[in-house]
């Protein structure tokens, strides 16, 4: 079996073999793909978010995190949310302990931050865990209403 799976970064459609157990990759972009496509966050590595952000169309939210940061946790579901009540906006996540070259090349000292990219520059930084309508407000020049 095998799905057309549209790119979240590049728009580019991607034919996807569903039995495989390998993560998909954009034949154009290396972005990771969802198979099913969800508005859960992209977790993106060292090694997919330079290409990921700088091919986006869409501007991306990026929630810098750890394992062992307990704020983190409380701003996991509001992001989940956030994803999926608009489509504005590419939430994705990086993991600071697994990627620590991201995270100091962006000089992330303080986790979670969260960092608007868009055009593949940063536009707009928050730090710390904040409710869901508070992002919202944060994130409004950035939200577009269909
Ligand atoms: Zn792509």
């Amino acid at each position: 079996m095998s799905a057309i799976v549209k790119c979240p970064a590049c728009g580019a459609r991607n034919r996807v073999d569903e039995s495989t157990t390998k993560k998909p990759l954009c034949g154009k972009c290396q972005a990771p793909l969802m198979l099913q496509q969800t508005s859960v966050p992209i977790h993106l590595t060292d090694a997919t978010f330079d290409n990921f952000i700088r091919k986006s169309h869409k501007p991306v939210l990026v929630d810098f995190w750890a394992s062992w940061c307990a704020p983190c946790r409380l701003v996991a579901p509001v992001l989940e949310s956030f994803a999926q009540s608009q489509h504005s906006i590419i939430v994705a996540k990086l993991d600071t302990e697994q990627n620590p070259l991201i995270a100091s090349k962006f000089q992330v000292f303080s986790i979670p931050t969260l960092i608007l990219f868009e055009n593949g520059q940063e536009v707009k930084r928050i730090t710390g865990a904040l409710p869901l309508q508070a992002l919202e407000a944060q994130l409004k020049p950035w939200i577009r209403v269909n």
